[in-house]
């Protein structure tokens, strides 16, 4: 693990190189450097430090209680109900599983601070014993994350993180249809007890002569693509600090995607150990998407495209980008 692996207050990527730059003002040349002007700060969580403390060490889930009205709050903002003349209220555990109270919305595309979470849902739920909705990501155990899984009415379970610093996005939810029993006795259950089970990755039928052709001709095209994506300066910032192997599996036959740091290459071999694993039955789904004729990403939701880990949802998405960038800069050159 190096330092950067560690996440910080202020994301690496945001921190600029030591560099500097030539600026040009009334026919005079004047230097410009790259310097810092920061401070940090700690923030204390005041009266909702409960909450998250009973989160973080007790994987617990309180809410508060009011002395007169019994309405039950969660999380637990305030002290003193507002509907009771300010009346006191109490802190109370609630339960871990309840419903969801709307359809989420899906996370697909996320700002850098959620990029690597993605994707996700964003919903309200009710947890038991609770009369207000607490505020919450949602994941499915059983890959992607799609339209149907989670819906107003869902039942969910609220899941712990393992590593935990006192956040909100330090629990989750998922359905309790994708539980055991056990699991959903369990108080405090955490992702890594979860079995987040990796669809099965799909099975193609045995390659007519025509597969096989596609396959190879398609093939060539990516690899051209690729090297074009390399040279191209512009296409190059899309894989920017990016490393993957990634082995593609088709009808047809199978390769290698190779992405490091803005070099971008496919070759026709079989990955032992690659960082994850893409299987489409037709190759052109691929091709098409690195043509910029249509979003992997959106043949990842569709389901004609298979990836082996949900999280490399991320990586999709720069290749989408990888594409979208090469087009730009090919319309940019042909207008001259
Ligand atoms: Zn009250």
């Amino acid at each position: 693990m190096t330092p950067q692996d560690k996440e910080k207050v202020i994301p690496f990527e945001f921190i600029p190189d030591k560099a500097s730059e030539t600026t040009n003002i009334d026919g005079k040349d004047y230097l410009l450097m790259n310097d810092a002007f920061y401070t940090f700060y700690q923030r204390s969580l005041g009266e909702l430090s409960p909450f998250f403390l009973a989160m973080r060490d007790e994987k617990r889930i309180l809410g508060c209680r009011c002395t007169r009205c019994g309405l039950v709050r969660v999380p637990p903002f305030v002290t003193h109900c507002p509907f009771c003349d300010f009346a006191p209220t109490e802190l109370v555990e609630v339960g871990q599983e309840g419903n969801m109270i709307s359809t989420p919305p899906i996370t697909y595309f996320a700002n850098s601070l959620f990029a690597a979470r993605a994707p996700f849902g964003r919903g309200r739920v009710i947890l038991e014993g609770a009369d207000t909705a607490l505020s919450t990501m949602l994941y499915t155990t059983t890959g992607i994350l799609v339209p149907g899984i989670i819906k107003r009415g869902t039942e969910v379970k609220v899941i712990f993180r393992d590593e935990r610093i006192g956040e909100i996005t330090d629990i989750f939810c998922v359905p309790t249809a994708e539980l055991t029993p056990q699991q959903i006795a369990e108080k405090g259950l955490q992702e890594s007890e979860l079995s987040w089970i990796a669809p099965a990755e799909p099975e193609f039928p045995e390659a007519s002569a025509e597969d096989i052709a596609i396959y190879q001709r398609s093939l060539k095209e990516m690899q051209s693509l690729a090297s074009e994506m390399s040279k191209s300066k512009r296409a190059r910032k899309a894989i920017e600090g990016w490393k993957r192997d990634i082995a593609v599996k088709t009808r047809g036959g199978e390769f290698a995607m190779y992405i490091d740091d803005g070099d971008f290459r496919i070759e026709e071999r079989k990955l032992e150990s690659p960082d994850f694993v893409m299987a489409c039955a037709d190759p052109r789904t691929l091709l098409d998407g690195l043509s910029y004729k249509g979003a992997i990403t959106d043949a990842v939701i569709m389901k004609r495209l298979w990836i082996s880990k949900n999280m490399e949802f991320n990586t999709i998405f720069k290749l989408d980008r990888l594409a979208r960038f090469l087009a730009r800069e090919k319309k940019e050159r042909a207008a001259g």
